[in-house]
């Protein structure tokens, strides 16, 4: 059986190397160029969305690009902390949750696909798919038309593969919140923040964070309560501009943030964020849809990578075991909808946290304390952390939880 997989981010390179190990014969395309994969700040995987890079055999090669995180620190305006969450037990190898450059990640999955054996297509987009009698034909922007027995749509959540499938369907939803990522390189700023950890601080005026390396540097972002940025105040503003905004936004807060601004860089900017809670129709006949393309959760989960990651596994196995396409993809949707749903849900929660109002911001931390006290504890976590997928086939679940239920 042969499967286009559209798009070449964290979701498609995942799944291509999954459907090659259960017998599929997967092809990449991607819209990007070779020379231009460098977009993006920092995110972090979590155990769960690890174990599914193990599974696909991929960890080991990307292991040492990430920065090991092993909590949350939350913190208030006045840098006193507000609670702790752990990111899950480490896997069984001791690997512990990890942090990692987006576009280094997504660039070394897309070299391990290709040095499988894996035929990707780069910098070229797909414009449509459709399926003509028992083969999906899948056009791209420079002419070419490829065809498959399947068609995954890994194409973010902008996702055209989507829309094919029902052009009714849903668009991502503002959350409310502009994101901004950079790193400061070698600061001593680092040792005011905790190691190993994200610290995070519900600011007067936005939410931060920061996260020192090894090697010296900090990682860190912002996400801004405002209206969206319009494709002419995008153009229209320098990085230098969006960092002077930025320091003034983290100035109103105490701690190392609007130094680490000030003297950092900025490789992410004015990204407007965006979830998808809901999409009614996950697939149609022979194409289907994974990743953000499907359930994008808001940035505030931290779980939009670790999910992706997770599908990868779960497509493969199901349409690995399954008699027909069309039983694969509603296995799929049957495995996941549920569990990808609730995380949405909690994304969209964490970042309503992420807009305080005036006074209320007072209350907030007194209140946000009793939160990471009683309700946002490791345990109450521990379903989001604790998940494990597997590529088992023909027979078995493809999708459990780490207590093998
Ligand atoms: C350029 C970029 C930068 C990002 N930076 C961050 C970040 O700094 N922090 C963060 O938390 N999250 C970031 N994200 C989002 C994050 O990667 C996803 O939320 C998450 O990893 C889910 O991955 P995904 O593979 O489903 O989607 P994505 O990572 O969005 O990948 C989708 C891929 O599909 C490609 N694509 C889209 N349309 C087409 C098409 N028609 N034909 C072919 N290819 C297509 C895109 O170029 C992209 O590579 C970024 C996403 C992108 C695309």
């Amino acid at each position: 059986m042969r499967a286009v997989v559209v798009g070449g981010g964290i979701a498609g390179p995942a799944v291509a190397l999954a459907l090659q190990k259960v017998g599929i014969e997967p092809s990449v395309v991607e819209a990007r160029p070779a020379d231009a994969r460098a977009a993006g700040s920092w995110f972090t995987i979590s155990p769960n969305g690890l174990a599914a890079l193990a599974e696909v055999d991929a960890l080991q090669r990307v292991r040492a690009l990430g920065v090991p995180t092993r909590r949350n620190v939350m913190t208030g305006a006045t840098g006193r902390t507000l609670g702790t969450l752990s990111l899950g037990a480490p896997l069984d190898d001791g690997t512990p949750a990890l942090s990692f450059h987006r576009p280094r990640l997504a660039s070394a999955l897309l070299d391990e696909v290709a040095e499988r054996g894996i035929r990707v297509y780069e910098g070229t987009r797909v414009e449509a798919v459709s399926e003509s009698g028992d083969v999906v034909v899948v056009d791209l922007a420079d002419g070419r038309r490829l065809t498959a027995d399947v068609v995954i749509g890994a194409d973010g959540i902008h996702s055209a593969v989507r829309a094919c499938i029902d052009p009714t369907g849903p668009a991502g939803r503002y959350v409310g919140l502009t994101n901004f990522g950079g790193i400061t390189r070698n600061t001593p700023l680092s040792a005011a923040l905790a190691a190993e950890s994200w610290t995070f601080v519900f600011g007067r005026r936005a939410f931060f964070g920061a996260l020192p390396t090894p090697a010296g540097d900090v990682v860190w972002f912002a996400n801004v309560p405002r209206e969206p940025i319009s494709p002419a105040e995008r153009a229209a503003t320098t990085l230098g501009d969006w960092r002077s905004q930025l320091v003034e936004l983290a100035d109103a807060d105490d701690g190392p943030v609007a130094a680490l601004i000030r003297d950092g860089e900025l490789e992410l900017a004015g990204d407007n964020t965006f979830d998808l809670p809901t999409v009614p129709i996950w697939h149609r006949g022979r194409i289907g849809l994974i990743g953000d393309a499907v359930h994008a959760p808001a940035p505030s989960s931290g779980q939009g990578a670790s999910m992706a990651l997770e599908d990868a596994v779960v497509m493969a196995s199901s349409l690995g075991r399954a008699d027909t396409v069309q039983e694969g993809l509603r296995a799929f949707e049957h495995l996941r909808r549920q569990r990808v749903e609730k995380i949405v849900a909690m994304g969209a929660r964490a970042s309503s946290t992420k807009t305080p109002r005036g006074l209320r911001r007072v209350l907030n931390d007194t209140a946000m304390r009793l939160v990471f006290r009683y309700v946002v504890t490791e345990r109450s976590q521990e379903w989001v952390f604790a998940h494990r997928v597997r590529i088992e086939t023909p027979a078995g679940t493809g999708d459990r939880d780490a207590g093998g239920r």
